[in-house]
């Protein structure tokens, strides 16, 4: 979804929030040592791995379960924050 069309659905502010940031784990490919932690421990097989460095090979599985951020040894992945909105409360 680009920008216009978040500012003028009528979906919930955390969908509008979610499609302005990038949750995917971001991989520091200088401190990754290719332990393969990472690519084993991720349930939606999403992780692979190449010239022995970890990387996001399939986005769209991810489910953002923080297992690969979890159980990385070098601290290589993060995961940003996701800023959840709740919707107004009608008086
Ligand atoms: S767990 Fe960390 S160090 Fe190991 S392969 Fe994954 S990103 Fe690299
Ligand atoms: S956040 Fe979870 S689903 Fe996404 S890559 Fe990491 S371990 Fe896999």
């Amino acid at each position: 979804m680009d920008m216009m069309a978040a500012s003028t659905t009528s979906r919930s502010s955390v969908q509008v929030v979610m499609a302005m940031v990038n949750p995917l784990p971001q991989i520091d490919q200088n401190l990754c040592t290719g332990c393969h932690a990472c690519v084993d421990a991720c349930p939606a097989q999403a992780l692979a791995q190449k010239d022995g460095k970890a990387f996001l090979q399939h986005p769209l599985l991810c489910t953002y379960c923080t297992a690969c951020e979890d159980i990385c040894p070098e601290g290589a992945i993060a995961l940003p924050f996701l800023i959840v909105m709740a919707p107004r409360m009608a008086h």
